[in-house]
């Protein structure tokens, strides 16, 4: 290694000691700060809450000290730049954005610091730094060698395939055409080969290193059940393993968002709901409240998420299957971005297979997408049907290898499993004997009724009672029955058609009903208060405290983060942006007496030690008094 590499290593460490007070980069930070910091391209993609920002961030800071001026940070939520320039000036790093809400006055001052150079990092969004006016001040400070980097996040918003496109982002190919010289560095954690490719292209990275870090998020566990009450379920859920935790419950319709979250507060889970048809006022105030305050649960759409960056969402809960594995992975992932431990909870059923399958036959889009979006939806049901490790099938979808985790249902609970292939066929020609017996067809409840034998109304109107199919399936129960018929519908031998979703037989249902097909199940678990859940209560090991601290170590904490929520509210900004929980838990554990040594814990960078360093020591002290 040369010297001037070495230099800029060190120089990057004491940045990350000195600001913001950690002891180490992890993962391909290191080589990417490095290699933007002497002047490289980078496209970055690293899951969420793998620590994009300093990825940046760093860089920046060490060209500003190196007198290379300002680096733009092109962002597209606007929401968010208030916070994420708040945690910044939090570490002494003077920063700045500017966007629609700022007054004329705040405007022209903050555009005053960056013409001068002074300020270290300024976030817009793209459609202003594409402006002739904005563009024409990136002039000026490179002809003053003042322009220092270009960060692009969420850059797979530059892509029509996913769902964050903006077209915007399409035009921040003239940074590069404009600024040659100028090291750009572009971020998302959007991990599939179309995004990435698009990427490149649109924005002519193609000169730039590519960085691609493991997928996994190993904090995350997954959890997939089968849904039994749904309502019941999330409620249990919340309740054993999450009381009074922020956490996200994703639901598929407006309207079931405003119903889950009034009906979770009924039940004292104190919930919001939020979705594209609230006005922007509203929307907005939700995610103010859902940042800065604590253990708060946000019922949503996925119009809710992008840029979600606070830290410490403890769960993501899916009352509705999305779309696919990429949907599934970004929204599950922010959950847990501290690190400590975090949960993916979903229930499905053979409703959610039905829906989703109905919406892609009746999109208007061509058939190929349709075959594409069916393909995306069959792994996905693959993913929750599975009984073996989930993460090393999600992982595996992302196209990285993995041994089973011990972390998720089907590690800690490996699931039992039955042979359903008989009864998948039962249910075949079952449906076969209705089409027979008049052309009639019929959705899964009576399909299920006559399989068990049971005599309904319905039953005797249609006289199924005489059907040779009549009561074959007694010995199995509605649950099970569901199970085999999703899994029917999931593989694709059964569709459903209508309003009423009358099953219908498709070709490929003879290879099953010839025995050809071979199904294994997972057990269907057993209804609730009966026999033993599948769920295992967290021991307090597990319980995603930040640290185990005994008694006067929970004071300290608990005193700590009165005081944080105090500071929080002076700066009108959230309590992690303050110092994350994790931080709090070690000092509190740890107990320093000096300033020396308040220094010494990860996340106490110089400019918030010299801020808070003298009031958190009182506040341990008198804690601990
Ligand atoms: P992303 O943007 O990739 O989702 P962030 O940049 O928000 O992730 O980082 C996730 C969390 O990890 C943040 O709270 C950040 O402070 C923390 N973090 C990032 N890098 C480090 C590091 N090297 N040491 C300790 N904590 C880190
Ligand atoms: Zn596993």
């Amino acid at each position: 290694m040369n010297s001037a590499v070495t230099a800029s290593v060190d120089t990057s460490l004491a940045v990350l000691h000195e600001v913001f007070g950690y002891a180490a980069f992890r993962g391909a930070q290191a080589d990417i700060v490095e290699h933007v910091v002497a002047g490289g391209d980078a496209l970055v993609l690293m899951p969420t809450g793998g620590g994009k920002s300093l990825c940046y961030q760093v860089p920046a800071i060490v060209r500003h000290r190196a007198g290379r001026g300002v680096a733009v940070v092109v962002s597209p939520l606007i929401a968010l730049m208030h916070d994420q320039v708040g945690a910044l000036e939090e570490a002494g790093v003077h920063a700045a954005f500017l966007n629609s809400t700022l007054s004329f006055e705040d405007t022209q001052k903050i555009e005053r610091e960056m013409m001068s150079g002074r300020l270290v990092l300024l976030y817009a969004a793209p459609e202003r730094v594409t402006t002739p006016r904005f563009l024409a001040q990136l002039d000026s400070l490179r002809e003053r060698g003042l322009l220092s980097l270009f960060a692009i996040d969420e850059a797979h918003c530059v892509s029509q395939w996913g769902h964050d496109f903006r077209e915007d982002y399409l035009a921040l190919n003239v940074l590069h055409q404009r600024y040659p010289g100028v090291p750009r560095i572009a971020l998302t954690a959007t991990a599939d080969e179309l995004t990435r490719a698009d990427i490149i292209e649109r924005l002519q990275l193609e000169q730039a290193r590519v960085f691609i870090s493991s997928f996994d998020r190993p904090n995350i566990r997954y959890a997939i059940v089968e849904k039994d009450n749904a309502r019941a379920q999330l409620l249990r859920f919340i309740q054993d393993e999450h009381e009074g935790e922020a956490g996200i419950v994703y639901c598929q319709s407006r309207k079931k968002v405003e119903e889950t979250a009034e009906w979770l507060s009924s039940e004292g889970i104190a919930a919001l709901p939020y979705h594209a048809g609230l006005d922007t006022e509203m929307r907005k105030r939700h995610q103010d409240r859902f940042l800065r305050e604590d253990g708060l649960v946000m019922a949503a759409t996925i119009a809710f998420g992008m840029g979600i960056d606070k830290p410490d969402v403890r769960f993501v809960a899916h009352l509705d299957l999305p779309k696919n594995i990429e949907s599934y992975y970004q929204e599950t992932g922010r959950a847990g971005r501290d690190g400590l431990p975090a949960d993916a909870w979903m229930a499905y059923g053979l409703a959610d297979v039905v829906n989703q399958r109905r919406m892609i036959d009746e999109s208007p889009a061509g058939d190929e997408f349709k075959r594409g979006q069916r393909q995306k939806l069959d792994a996905l049901l693959a993913l929750a049907e599975a009984h073996d490790c989930r993460r090393v099938r999600l992982l595996a979808y992302f196209g990285e290898g993995s041994v089973p985790c011990g972390n998720c249902d089907n590690c800690l609970h490996p699931p039992a499993t039955w042979d359903a292939t008989e009864a998948a066929r039962k249910a075949l020609s079952c449906i076969y004997r209705f089409h027979q017996n008049g052309g009639q067809r019929f959705g899964a409840g009576h399909l299920i009724d006559v399989l068990r034998g049971k005599v309904t109304d319905k039953v005797t109107q249609f006289q199924h009672q005489r059907l040779s199919t009549f009561g074959i399936g007694a010995d199995l129960n509605d649950l099970q029955w569901r199970a085999v018929l999703r899994q029917l519908i999931a593989l694709g031998h059964v569709r459903t058609e209508g309003e009423f979703n009358t099953l219908e037989l498709t070709s490929s249902a003879r290879f099953v009903l010839r025995g050809e097909v071979d199904m294994l199940l997972r057990q269907a678990n057993e209804a609730p208060g009966r026999g033993k859940s599948a769920r295992t209560p967290r021991t307090a090991r597990d319980k995603p405290t930040p640290l185990p601290l005994d008694a006067q170590g929970t004071t300290l904490f608990t005193a700590l983060k009165s005081w944080r929520a105090e500071v929080a509210r002076e700066h009108n900004l959230p309590a992690y942006v303050v110092f994350h929980d994790a931080t709090l838990a070690e000092m509190a554990r740890a107990r320093p007496a000096s300033l020396g040594e308040l220094g010494q814990i990860s996340g106490v960078g110089a400019k918030k030690l010299e801020a808070y360093g003298r009031e958190i020591l009182r506040v341990l002290e008198s804690g601990a008094g």
